[in-house]
């Protein structure tokens, strides 16, 4: 069994359900010691996070990466328990298997193996992994930044070994994330009887023409990085519970993923001017959760791109789809960020599973960035 493949076996059997890291910095941080590197436990709450340094000064390449899991969800419904790393078909089962222990493995590997050939390397060599990217995200990454900075060290560029590819290992890369926007919307009507229509203001029905062009509105047309922004709706309330009553208030959620095309402004204020030109009573409030974020100077991104096409043979997509990830952390500080991982049809999932027959060639892909930086 190769070392990857074991490595991985061994963290997938850890049940790290987000914000429990349960033991796999400690297995990592330990094999990183014992091959020289500095390592620094950083505990912020309820997370774990590691931080692990091997030479010294600029450049500072950082292997960033998560330990912790979703829930499995029903039990029952896996084939093979979630913790416990089961093959079968030439796929690794369980839980974190694709997002992302096996990243997880590859990166820990190819940084040991990379120190032990180039102990000389220019640079630093850096491991961050936290335990709670998959939760909160309140005491990992974000935390670890400012830590950083307080110690004067800063990433120069940050490979995330998050799931990225598509249809198959290496085929799409991404160098920068969507951001997302909360808001809240409440439109104020008159509350009053049912039978008597004239005595109140029905805010359902003066909201409705509003919510129809609010749905149809193109916000952008996206630009050479960024697909076009969208908004869904995710809750609507009003109503008081009582049928013979025309209900006072109308609560509205919803959410933006959005490109560098538009910002929180441009967006907030498209949406006042619906609301506005409808004569509606209304209160706004947004809430950036994150800002978008992309990698435009080329040197992680050529390496990335140089590595996957050298190991893997496969001419990658550079693209910013998908949710949001730690990135958003780690680019305001200027650092490169790319992402680069396995086959994320499973993640998240139940049966959730990595090909094994790709593991030895991430680790070995990762291993030749690495080299592209810091010989
Ligand atoms: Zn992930």
């Amino acid at each position: 069994m190769s070392a990857v493949l074991d490595l991985t076996r061994e963290l997938v059997a850890r049940p790290s359900v987000t914000p429990d890291d349960a033991g796999c910095q400690a297995l990592l941080g330990e094999r990183l010691a014992a091959a020289g590197f500095n390592v620094t436990p950083l505990r912020f709450g309820d997370t774990d996070n590691l931080w692990a340094t091997h030479g010294s000064g600029a450049p500072l390449l950082a292997l960033v990466g998560h330990t912790d899991v979703v829930p499995p969800g029903p039990l029952t419904e896996w084939t093979s328990p979630p913790y416990e790393p089961t093959i079968r078909d030439g796929q690794l089962y369980g839980r974190g298997s694709a997002d992302m222990k096996a990243s997880i493995a590859a990166l820990t590997l190819a940084a040991i193996d990379f120190v032990r050939t180039h102990p000389d390397h220019r640079g630093t060599l850096a491991i961050l992994y936290t335990s709670d990217e998959e939760g909160s995200a309140a005491n990992g990454i974000r935390k670890v930044m400012p830590w950083l900075a307080e110690q004067g060290l800063k990433i120069d560029h940050a490979l995330i070994g998050e799931p990225s590819s598509g249809q198959r290992l290496g085929d799409r890369i991404r160098i920068g994330r969507r951001g997302s926007m909360h808001c809240h919307l409440k439109i104020r009507g008159v509350q009053g009887h049912v039978a008597y229509p004239q005595l109140a203001r029905n805010p359902v029905h003066e909201f409705a023409p509003a919510l129809a062009e609010l749905v149809a509105l193109r916000f952008d047309e996206g630009n050479a990085h960024f697909p076009p922004t969208t908004m869904q709706i995710y809750e609507m309330r009003c109503g008081t519970g009582a049928n013979n009553v025309i209900p006072g208030e109308l609560d509205l959620s919803f959410n933006f993923r959005f490109g560098t095309a538009s910002s929180e402004q441009s967006l907030r204020g498209q949406v006042e001017d619906i609301l506005r030109r409808h004569g509606l009573d209304f209160d706004l409030r947004t809430r950036v959760a994150s800002a978008p974020f992309l990698t435009t100077t080329p040197q992680l991104i050529d390496a990335v791109v140089a590595s996957v096409r050298a190991v893997l043979g496969v001419e990658t997509v550079q693209d910013t789809g998908g949710g949001t990830s730690d990135g958003r952390f780690i680019a305001p500080t200027g650092a490169e960020v790319v992402e680069l991982g396995p086959v994320n049809a499973s993640i998240h999932k139940v049966d959730e599973c990595v090909a094994i027959a790709d593991l030895e060639p991430l680790e070995a892909t990762y291993r030749q960035v690495i080299e592209k930086l810091l010989v």
